[in-house]
């Protein structure tokens, strides 16, 4: 099995860790030059399982990968527009939300017009192990992958989403007869358009919403009972005030806000990006409701209030257990397969576990620059881009931050990477760098 070494390896090429590539390439390029970004993926694709045609950004255009940063980069949106023939279209449809394609066909384009940092695309990370010297000091990272080879590296970063969240109720249910939104596209590829299938659908998020809507085209014949636990689809309570708290700029304060104040300040915010869905989404879905009652449908329902509290699969069906919440009343509903859009699992993605357990770590945490904090003095440093929402605010898991954490992390780097060399004899050629040192750049 092959083995090969990079300085800096970055698993997953996500808006983040391209963010940070892009960020490498301009503030520190001489690293860039020994980093490489690994994906599971065959192609870039920007939340591929929900790449629907319709769907878009909820974010303005100008939260791409460094604008924010640094509106000059040659790594714009806009420049994107531009150098693709697109520019005059886009400014005519008036619009700050790009379709999530466009976004998508963005990441791809950022890729290609890399010229320092490689990209090895259909790599899949299976495990991270710490590397030691003869002392026992912690010196570097192993990565393996699916095909067995490994990657050795001082510096990893690992941006690699976090893991779907399968309601306890449904864990017991066969992999086959589930299919999250992040499975969405793939999911249904797999099934007959023509079959009225019996589906049931969980969860009141926007992707819950976007798999619903999804369904009316793909699965037109189907009879589809959306479940969810609230009293009914909810449209996000932002406002322009509440979103100044997904500035960049907001990090900071957040970051030093004692973890009780952060935790408030998170359950205030929840509703402004969970469990709920866009004003324009919920007049669609309303919209459709109404037409469907005028057609005298009644394959397409929602049910409110209600808890799963079991599911089980019998006679070639799932059944699942259902429990009103207001009465506790308990019925069952028959179902061919089951959808799910219950977001995200809120604890350290298993990759991440795995790591911290191999290091023995009590507790996963970082450092305002997003360092891992290693019990140990250590050579070597790992960073977590996009899991941080507990430290670094409710923007960590989103665009709109990101831009500003990749300087934030390559900043980091370089200090390391300087504070390394001066340890183990390497004369400094300066002292540390700072955000006005890479202000110019
Ligand atoms: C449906 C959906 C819509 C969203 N829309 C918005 C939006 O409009 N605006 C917004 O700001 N945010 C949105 N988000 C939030 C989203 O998390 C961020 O926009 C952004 O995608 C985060 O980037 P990331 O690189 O951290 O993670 P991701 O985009 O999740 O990328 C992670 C990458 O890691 C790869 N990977 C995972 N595991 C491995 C492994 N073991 N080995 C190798 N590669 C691996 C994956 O293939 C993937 O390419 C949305 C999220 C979802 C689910």
């Amino acid at each position: 099995m092959t083995t090969h070494e990079v300085e800096l390896l970055a698993i997953g090429a996500g808006p983040s860790n391209l963010g940070l590539a892009v960020a490498l390439e301009e503030l520190a390029p001489d690293l860039a030059d020994n980093a490489l970004i690994i994906d599971r993926n065959p192609t870039i694709e920007w939340q591929s399982g929900l790449l629907l045609p319709w769907a878009k950004s909820q974010v303005s255009f100008l939260k791409d990968l460094v604008t924010l940063r640094n509106p000059r980069s040659r790594f714009t949106f806009l420049n994107f527009l531009r150098s693709t023939g697109r520019l005059d279209d886009f400014i005519n449809l008036g619009q700050q939300s790009p379709y999530r394609l466009e976004i998508s066909a963005y990441l791809n384009w950022v890729a290609d017009s890399l010229t320092r940092v490689r990209l090895e695309l259909g790599r899949e990370c299976v495990g991270i192990a710490p590397s030691r010297s003869d002392s026992g000091a912690l010196t570097g990272w192993t990565t393996t992958l699916a095909d067995g080879s490994t990657i050795s590296s001082r510096y990893l970063v690992l941006a690699t989403g976090r893991d779907p969240n399968i309601p306890p109720a449904l864990a017991a249910l066969p992999p086959n007869r589930i299919i999250h939104s992040t499975r969405y596209r793939p999911g249904i590829a797999e099934l007959q358009k023509q079959l009225p299938y019996r589906l049931a659908l969980i969860g009141s998020s926007q992707s819950a919403a976007e798999v619903f809507r999804a369904l009316r085209e793909d699965l037109p014949d189907s009879d589809v009972a959306w479940v969810m636990r609230s009293i009914g689809p909810t449209a996000d309570p932002s406002s322009k005030f509440t979103n100044e708290l997904y500035y960049p700029s907001y990090v900071d304060e957040f970051f030093a806000t004692p973890a009780t104040g952060r935790a408030l300040i998170r359950q205030e915010l929840y509703k402004t990006n969970y469990s709920c869905m866009t004003p324009a989404m919920l007049q669609r879905l309303y919209t459709d409701f109404y037409r469907d009652r005028l057609d005298q449908r009644q394959d397409r329902r929602l049910i409110t209030m209600t808890e799963i509290t079991a599911a089980r699969e019998e006679d070639g069906e799932v059944v699942l257990e259902l429990t009103d919440r207001r009465t506790s009343a308990v019925t069952e509903l028959r179902r061919d397969l089951v959808f799910l859009g219950t977001g995200f699992d809120w604890r350290p993605p298993r990759l991440v576990q795995g790591l911290a357990n191999a290091i023995g770590l009590a507790s996963i945490e970082v450092t305002r620059g997003y360092r891992l904090v290693i019990d140990e003095p250590a050579e070597a440093a790992c960073y977590l881009q996009g899991i941080n929402e507990a430290t670094h605010g409710i923007g960590d898991s989103l665009l709109s931050v990101l831009a500003h954490r990749a300087r934030d992390i390559t900043l980091d780097l370089i200090n390391h990477r300087a504070a390394m060399n001066a340890s183990n004899g390497r004369a400094a050629t300066h002292g540390p760098t700072t955000l006005e040192h890479l202000a110019g750049r």
